[in-house]
């Protein structure tokens, strides 16, 4: 089943003045997709609510309108997806539905750790995709923690080199929109 991707989730509504850190031109320059045609990675850094979901839908919604194949996913998706199936064949052929957009987008990688397992599988597909196709990832966890992360400190140094040598690291280290507009609601009458 191919992912939806909310279509409201856009550049133009994001409030950049919200988010000082964050560079507005670098975000214009990556919503003219270049990234996509060189195959490099976007990879959004920050804690929760500071908008890497959002970014990543925008330009996932850019791409689309592009006429670019688009995939969106979790890593809690995507290494389920590949750690069930049952015999190497259904593993290649679950493998090429994560490899063949031209985009894909792993969305929330930090919020669970990988068994030994799912930690290769995602490093096989990092590399597959290595100046093949571009990811963009999201990440509340420093590369510093990714280690932790795959349970693997030398599988996790292989798949930053590959993810990290053609890519755009933006680390947002603001506050969260989700609290922003909850401290809103409450000082409403
Ligand atoms: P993250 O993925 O970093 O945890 P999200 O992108 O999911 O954060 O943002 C949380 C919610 O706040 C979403 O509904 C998102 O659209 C909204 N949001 C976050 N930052 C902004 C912003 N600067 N301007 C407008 N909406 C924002
Ligand atoms: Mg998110």
């Amino acid at each position: 089943k191919a992912a939806r991707i909310p279509s409201k989730k856009t550049v133009e509504g994001f409030d950049f003045s919200f988010q000082p850190s964050l560079s507005e031109r670098r975000i214009r320059e990556l919503a003219d997709l270049s990234f996509v045609r060189t195959c490099t990675n976007v990879v959004f850094l920050g804690p929760p609510g500071t908008g890497k979901t959002h970014l990543s839908l925008a330009l996932a919604n850019r791409a689309l309108a592009e006429g670019h194949t688009v995939l969106f996913t979790t890593l809690a998706e995507l290494a389920q997806s590949l750690e069930s199936a049952s015999h190497p064949g259904l593993m290649r052929q679950r493998l090429r539905r994560y490899i063949a957009p031209s985009l894909l987008i792993i969305d929330e990688v930090g919020y669970t750790r990988l068994t030994a397992e799912q930690a290769h599988h995602f490093f096989e597909l990092v590399a597959a995709r290595y100046e093949h196709g571009s990811i963009i990832l999201t990440s509340n966890t420093s590369f510093t923690g990714w280690g932790a992360l795959l349970g693997d400190e030398v599988l996790a140094t292989a798949l930053l080199d590959r993810l990290l040598h053609h890519a755009e690291v933006i680390a947002i280290n603001g506050g969260s929109y989700r609290m922003k507009e909850r401290r809103t609601e409450s000082r409403s009458p």
